[in-house]
This record gives structure tokens, C-alpha cells and sequence, in this order.
């Protein structure tokens, strides 16, 4: 029904027969992919996409780090990847994503975040969302040029204990390097380090660009400017979600 109809409709069209089929069918229309560059603001966004529509917020990146601190088998093999700015084998991703998204508090959508990051990815997740006869709905590109990129990273402060993310200038927290949420130590990550940053860059566009193609051919490619504030993107997005 819907590849059928999305085929020949334009984007606001797609919008709408979207908030109809959910509205006849049950309304399982907020499965949500973020897209962008590494330091685009796709965690950021996330969160408050979450938090608005009362949905998970799964950051393969956060699923990782969290890993690594308690000190798990996929941790260890992750954190050898990560730590020079290379994705982790899909293999190592792909079942974990899959697994969480068959959760029950899924069943009304869930925003992804750093998945998929290859095309085997993101065509692994189609198929097991097929298998269930479903398909994602929405992947936001949040777009900023590489320039801008370096310097929001190197601005960027992570939570050691809960993951918090802020910027030094952006979105600074109310004490100096203390976490607003759990008053947790503020983190320069290791991979975040400019030397890393470029090279992350370099994988960004060799192998996660190309899902722009991949969903813009899908119909659900929705192009958002990162470059503006926080809550300007959010409004872009929450424009086209609805409110
Ligand atoms: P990603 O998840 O895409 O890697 P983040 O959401 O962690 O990106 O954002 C990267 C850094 O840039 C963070 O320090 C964040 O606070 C900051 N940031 C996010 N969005 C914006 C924005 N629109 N303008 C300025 N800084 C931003
Ligand atoms: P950012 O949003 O800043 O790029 P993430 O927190 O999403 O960072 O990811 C950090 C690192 O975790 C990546 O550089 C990569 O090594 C690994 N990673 C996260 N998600 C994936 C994924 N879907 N596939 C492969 N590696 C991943
Ligand atoms: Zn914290």
C-alpha cells in the first residue's frame, strides 16, 4: 500500500497519506532514523524527538560507550574500532538494533540514532522490519558542512557517568564542566580529538553518506539545515513529524 502510493506522490503528499495510514492503522508511524555527520546534532535531536513523542532514543554510539564502561565481550571488541574513528563490523551492530527495536516499548516508534551507518545496515533492518510488515518511516538528514563540524566537536563535552551531551558554547551546562543531570564528571571524548574527527569524517562520507540515495529512493528522506540553533532544527523537524 504504501511503497504503491509513496511512489508517485510528492513529499507533503507522503506526509499526509503517512498521518492517515497511521490514523486507520493503528498508528505505528514514528520509527525514526537520524542522518548527518558525526557532530551534526543527531544525539541532540534525538533526545528531544524522544522526549516530545514520548518514543525510545537508540544511540548504537551510547549502547557502545555503556558497554565499554562495564567492561562486556562486544565493549572490548567495539572500543578497538572506536577508538581510531572506524566503524564498528556491522556484524557486531546489526542484531543488537534489531533485537531492541522488537521491544514492546517500541511499539509505537523509536528514533534511531547512528544506525544504520552502511548500506548493509540499513538494508539488514529493512529486512527484519519486513519480516514483521513494517518499514521505517522518517530519515532526518541533519545537514552541516564538514567545516563546522571540527569545531562543534571539539566543543563537545560527554558525562562520563550518564552520557549527557553538551557543547562548551552551544549548549553549556549551569556549573562548569558538571553534568546538569547527575552532576557527573564533563568528558572530552577520545575520539573526538580533531586527528580523530577527520578520519570519522572520512568514513561518514565513504560509507554512511550514500544512505542518503538509499532513502531518498525509499521516500522517506527528510533534509533538515544543522548549521542554525538548537531549537530551530528542532522546530524544521517537528514541522514535518507534526506537532
Ligand atoms: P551527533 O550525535 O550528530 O554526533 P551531537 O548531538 O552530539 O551530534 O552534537 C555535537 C555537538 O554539537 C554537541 O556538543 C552539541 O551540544 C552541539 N550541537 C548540537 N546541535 C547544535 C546546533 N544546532 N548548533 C550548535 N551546536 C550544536
Ligand atoms: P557520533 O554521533 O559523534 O558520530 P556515535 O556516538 O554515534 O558518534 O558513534 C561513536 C562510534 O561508535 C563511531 O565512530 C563508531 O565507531 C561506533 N558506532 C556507533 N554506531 C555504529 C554503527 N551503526 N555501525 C558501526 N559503528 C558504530
Ligand atoms: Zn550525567
Amino acid at each position: 500500500f504504501r511503497s504503491s502510493l509513496n511512489f508517485s506522490l510528492g513529499r507533503i503528499e507522503v506526509q499526509r497519506v503517512k498521518m492517515l495510514y497511521g490514523y486507520f492503522y493503528g498508528g505505528k508511524h514514528m520509527k525514526i532514523i537520524m542522518l548527518g555527520a558525526p557532530g551534526a546534532g543527531k544525539g541532540t535531536q534525538a533526545k528531544k524527538i524522544a522526549e516530545k513523542y514520548s518514543i525510545p532514543h537508540i544511540s548504537t554510539g551510547d549502547i557502545f560507550r555503556a558497554n565499554i564502561k562495564n567492561g562486556t565481550e562486544l565493549g572490548k571488541k567495539a572500543k578497538t574500532y572506536m577508538d581510531q574513528g572506524l566503524l564498528v563490523p556491522d556484524e557486531l551492530v546489526v542484531d543488537l538494533v534489531v533485537d531492541r527495536v522488537k521491544q514492546d516499548d517500541c511499539s509505537n516508534g523509536y528514533v534511531l540514532d547512528g544506525f544504520p551507518r552502511t548500506i548493509p545496515q540499513a538494508e539488514a533492518l529493512d529486512k527484519a522490519l519486513a519480516a514483521m510488515g513494517e518499514a521505517m518511516d522518517y530519515a532526518i538528514n541533519v545537514e552541516v558542512p564538514d567545516e563546522n563540524i571540527v569545531r562543534r566537536m571539539s566543543g563537545r563535552r560527554a558525562c562520563v557517568d550518564c552520557g549527557a551531551t553538551y557543547h562548551i558554547v552551544y549548549a553549556p551546562t549551569k556549573e562548569e564542566n558538571i553534568c546538569d543531570n547527575c552532576h557527573g564528571e564533563l568528558i572530552l571524548r577520545e575520539d573526538d580529538k580533531p586527528e580523530t574527527v577527520q578520519k570519522r569524517l572520512n568514513v561518514y562520507h565513504e560509507q554512511t553518506q550514500p544512505l542518503i540515495d538509499y532513502y531518498t529512493e525509499k521516500n522517506i528522506l527528510v533534509e533538515v539545515d544543522g548549521t542554525v540553533d538548537i531549537d530551530e532544527v528542532f522546530a524544521a523537524i517537528v514541522n514535518v513529524l507534526g506537532a
